[in-house]
């Protein structure tokens, strides 16, 4: 059956095939499993020419239109969400994490068409030039300094407070804007940073020259005529001109979305990966992929390449899962940019009620004592309700890995995921630091200023103690949900599970292109999810 499907699916490569009893596609040139972020991009991409023909399995549905969705200001609760699950999330506990006093961290993935982009915190952060840098040095000239700000500026529509076209994309589906009035408890937390650390304000962190100072948060946010719209990979990419909301390619694009289907692992014909096998409705089912699998699954890309038979051979074979290629690298090397999350008491006077004022002020700041140039705390205010401000701090280049794997054959069952928290000891070190300076001259300087302000949660005595301030890091430290590094782009003898054109070591037809193969960024990691999916779309079709 597989054999007679793929040699159909070989004689009409530009057409998609249907089961006409269920009108559910069974072969195209490309299946892509998830339309996240990165999915979402690559669908558009591959599609563009109408007549390459793309299936795109999505495990959720298309929420874009539900209004906590749809809106910016729905950005903080679609966030606090990732405590409670379904339908916006599939969540989980970690193992015990040793150095964060044994606790199981909540890790989340995204549910939803538009994968982490429809739910998340919309904060917009390109990668610095000294990241990329690095990155080029570890994948070559596909990657380079040069290609990637080009490939950035191609993505971006930027309302900001500066104007450099040598530097912003102006024309691009990526909605960018700078919020222009920060609340005055923005503004107050804003000077205070200024003071407190010595740096200073800068208009554009995104400026390869100014990727350290205080800001005012750039958002992937649109101006619509009932006020600010989210901008996710669905209404930048997948939007009503392109397809319809169940999921049809319009204006003859040869693209098919498929909703509440679960991708379960790769079909194969020795090495070369031919097809996916899936759920949809409860019911297994297969399509078949003529030139390749893309997998764009963010977290799930490693679970989904082990099911498939790639990994530790020593682990598939103990799980019974057919080894196609040994590769022990996947899953290893997890990142995150974990997170402090501290309530300051402010002015109930200062307090505008304004749901879009999510984390209007951003700070992004050397470690205390390190390279004044290279970005290790990003800062974040919010003021949700009136009398508290919540003060969100976050490592933006952790040292510690992790790791995901799996322990069963069945994919419906959740991967293991260690997050490696503060497994190196200079991440604590980082955190105290920034503790026991920043945020306690952070303290001092509001609390003169306005003795409304001052530090609840952690109360400001214990900043003068350093086992206390550990203790309290371990207490609380939280996953950020900014997954990457574990399907690594990168030689194989060097951790890698992709080179650099996304294709996955050791096998044919099958590339991963999301934040998985990212190595972990010093910025807010969506951006180099479009980045990724646009930069593997390029190769694909040899711009
Ligand atoms: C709550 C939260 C807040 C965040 N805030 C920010 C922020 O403000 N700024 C920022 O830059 N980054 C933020 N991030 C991180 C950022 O959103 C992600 O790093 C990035 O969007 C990941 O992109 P991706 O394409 O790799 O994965 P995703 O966007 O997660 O896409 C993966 C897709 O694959 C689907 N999928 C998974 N498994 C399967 C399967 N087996 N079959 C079919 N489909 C499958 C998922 O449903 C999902 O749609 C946040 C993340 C979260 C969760």
């Amino acid at each position: 059956m597989k054999i007679v499907l793929s040699l159909v699916a070989f004689l009409m490569p530009v057409q998609m095939l249907l089961a006409k009893s269920h009108d559910i596609p069974t072969a195209a040139d490309y299946v892509i499993v998830g339309v996240g972020t990165a999915g979402a991009v690559m669908a558009r991409e591959l599609s563009d020419d109408k007549c390459t023909s793309v299936v795109a399995l999505q495990v959720g549905e298309n929420l874009t239109e539900v209004p906590v969705i749809k809106y910016s200001a729905g950005a903080l609760a679609t966030v606090l969400d990732g405590t409670v699950g379904p339908p916006f999330y599939d969540n989980g506990f970690t193992v015990p994490q040793p150095n964060a006093d044994d606790r199981q961290l909540l890790w989340a993935v995204a549910n939803p068409e538009g994968g982490a982009s429809s739910i998340n915190a919309g904060a917009y952060c390109r990668s610095t030039k000294e990241f990329n840098a690095k990155w080029e040095a570890a994948a070559g000239p596909l990657w380079s300094v040069k290609r990637l700000q080009k490939v950035y500026k191609k993505l971006e529509n930027y309302h900001g407070r500066t104007d450099d076209p040598s530097l912003r994309g102006y024309h691009g589906p990526l909605e960018v804007q700078q919020s222009k009035a920060p609340s005055t408890i923005a503004r107050k937390f804003t000077k205070a940073i200024i003071r407190a650390t010595g740096f200073d304000y800068v208009e554009d962190y995104n400026d390869p020259k100014t990727p350290i100072g205080i800001s005012s948060k750039v958002q992937y946010t649109h101006h619509g005529k009932n006020g600010k719209y989210r901008v996710s990979s669905v209404n930048a990419f997948l939007d009503d001109d392109v397809v319809t909301d169940d999921g049809y390619g319009k204006h003859g694009r040869q693209l098919r979305i498929l909703f509440d289907s679960m991708a379960l692992r790769t079909i194969w014909d020795g090495t070369k990966a031919i097809g996916v096998e899936y759920i949809l409705d409860g019911e297994s089912r297969t399509v078949y992929a003529e030139k390749g699998i893309i997998v764009c699954a963010g977290l799930m890309s490693s679970p989904f390449l082990l099911h498939s038979g790639v990994g530790a051979s020593s682990l598939l074979d103990s799980l019974g899962i057919p080894v196609v290629f040994d590769n022990p690298n996947v899953g290893q090397g997890l990142c995150d940019q974990p997170s402090i999350r501290m309530v300051f008491s402010v002015n109930p006077n200062d307090f505008i009620p304004n749901p879009n004022e999510l984390f209007t002020q951003i700070s992004w700041l050397p470690a205390v004592g390190g390279d004044p140039a290279v970005r290790e705390i990003r800062i974040a205010t919010a003021s949700p309700v009136a009398g508290i401000t919540l003060f969100i701090l976050d490592l933006c280049q952790p040292k510690s890995r992790g790791s995901i794997t799996i322990n069963s054959s069945d994919p419906l069952d959740p991967p293991l995921v260690d997050l490696g928290t503060l497994t190196d000891s200079r991440d604590l070190d980082t955190l105290q630091d920034a503790l026991q300076v920043y945020v306690k001259n952070i303290n001092d300087v509001l609390s003169q200023k306005d003795p409304s302000y001052e530090l609840l949660i952690p109360p400001p005595f214990i900043l003068d103690d350093s086992d206390l301030v550990r203790a309290f890091i371990r207490e609380t430290i939280a996953s950020n949900e900014h997954f990457q590094n574990h399907c690594k782009m990168a030689p194989l003898d060097q951790g890698g599970v992709v080179d650099s054109r996304g294709a996955v070591h050791g096998v044919r037809n099958l590339w991963v292109a999301d934040n998985s193969v990212v190595p972990c960024m010093d910025g807010s990691p969506m951006s180099t999810g479009y980045l990724v999916a646009r930069n593997i779309a390029n190769i694909l079709k040899g711009r």
